[in-house]
């Protein structure tokens, strides 16, 4: 399959050539996310500035938004783009910048996802299965065999490396390298394990997405999603979409994504050190039947993941003894923990995601536990304290 490209797309990959060289000497990604994305001409402002504009003044390349970018989307994607090691588009959430993904497959495309899968990406290949444009095939993310085998007959490849919620590895580094059907994509979502723990595209794959709206925002106050890739075709490609379905992030989305991603590296160290101690405790819970945690040596897939991770996340699922009523019972006790959806934040959140549409393949009982930054003690306290 070859991407089928409007001539005039491939203007931005002309255009967003702009790249500090400095990046590159920069041996860690930490430096990186602090660096990147500023403008060091004498006299501009240190930080990207928040620049809500839908057009400029014709001249200099730069018309409308929707088509060339605006210089506070382009920080983010700067940013991103230097820790993925590819070239990054930024869009209105996760959700937009998945839609732009399925938007290349072309009529009567195979597409698969993991059993496990974010229920809002499954969502999405769902209904372009009802309406005819897809077909769906469905494999458990830790059967390798299988996925290699659906490489030959498949146009994209979406794999989720660890999923949400039951935080399943896949061998992402022998799935990318099987041989593939002419033109087959390759996509990881990223969001469980954020750039820092895991880089998709030195791995092997076409894609790297990230939900920014988790950890690269990090502070449960913005909706953004990324998209990263090397190729030139898949960059115009993955543009066009953005301009002609009209998925941009927001002006202060991405002036507060780039707010965030400069304080990553030590948000992630402190939560994940914090996920392994709680993890743990759990595990030798009495009130918790099972543990799921990549970095616990009784995780199915820890050996992959200890391969194939810088770090093991912040996401720590666990089944409570006692059914959805004693894991609803948690949700309500904790105090310093908010019972809330979503994840990737400085704040502690939990919550029972059986309950939720499309999750119904979860045990009734598990819940999914995003550590913060708050201290270790206290999260415990209030945790061990509300276990039944
Ligand atoms: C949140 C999330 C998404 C979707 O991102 P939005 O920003 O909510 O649209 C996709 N994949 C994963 C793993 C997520 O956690």
């Amino acid at each position: 399959m070859a991407i089928p490209i409007d001539p005039n797309a491939l203007q931005w990959v002309a255009m967003n050539t702009r790249k500090d060289p400095h990046l590159d000497a920069l041996a860690s990604l930490e430096s990186r996310l602090v660096a990147a994305g500023r403008d060091r001409r004498p006299g501009s402002p240190l930080n990207a500035p928040l620049v809500p504009a839908s057009n400029f003044v014709l001249g200099a390349g730069r018309a409308y938004a929707r088509d060339d970018g605006t210089p506070t989307w382009e920080a983010l994607e700067e940013i991103v783009g230097a820790l993925e090691g590819g070239r990054t588009v930024a869009f209105a959430s996760g959700m937009a910048g998945a839609a732009a993904v399925f938007d290349q497959l072309p009529a009567g495309s195979q597409l698969v996802i993991p059993d496990d899968c974010y229920q809002g990406v499954a969502g999405l290949a769902e209904s372009g299965r009802r309406k005819g444009i897809w077909s769906v095939r469905r494999l458990p993310a830790d059967d390798t065999g299988a996925w290699i085998q659906a490489a030959t007959q498949s146009d994209l490849l979406w794999l989720e490396s660890p999923s949400n919620p039951l935080l399943v590895v896949a061998d992402l580094r022998a799935i990318c390298a099987a041989p593939r059907k002419p033109g087959a994509l390759l996509a990881v979502d990223n969001t469980f394990a954020t750039s820092l723990n895991q880089r998709p595209l030195d791995l092997g794959a076409d894609l790297s997405f990230q939900s920014a709206t988790k950890f690269i925002g990090g502070h449960s106050d913005l909706l953004a999603g990324v998209i990263s890739v090397r190729r030139d075709d898949l960059y115009a490609a993955v543009r066009e979409s953005r301009h002609l379905q009209g998925a941009t992030p927001g002006a202060l989305e991405s002036f507060l994504a780039v707010r965030g991603a400069r304080t990553m590296a030590l948000r992630l160290e402190r939560a994940q050190a914090n996920a392994m101690i709680l993890a743990e405790r759990l595990h030798a819970h009495p009130g918790v039947v099972r543990t799921r945690y990549p970095g616990l040596p009784s995780h199915p897939t820890h050996a992959v993941a200890r391969a194939q991770l810088l770090g093991y996340g912040t996401i720590v699922s666990f089944d409570v003894r006692g059914g959805a009523a004693a894991a609803d019972a948690v949700c309500s006790r904790v105090r310093l923990i908010q019972h809330a959806t979503s994840l990737g934040a400085v704040e502690s959140t939990i919550e029972r995601r059986a309950g939720i549409p499309g999750q119904e393949h979860l045990p009734p009982s598990l819940l999914r536990l995003s550590v913060g930054i708050e201290h270790v003690d206290d999260l415990w306290a209030d945790l061990g304290g509300a276990l039944p």
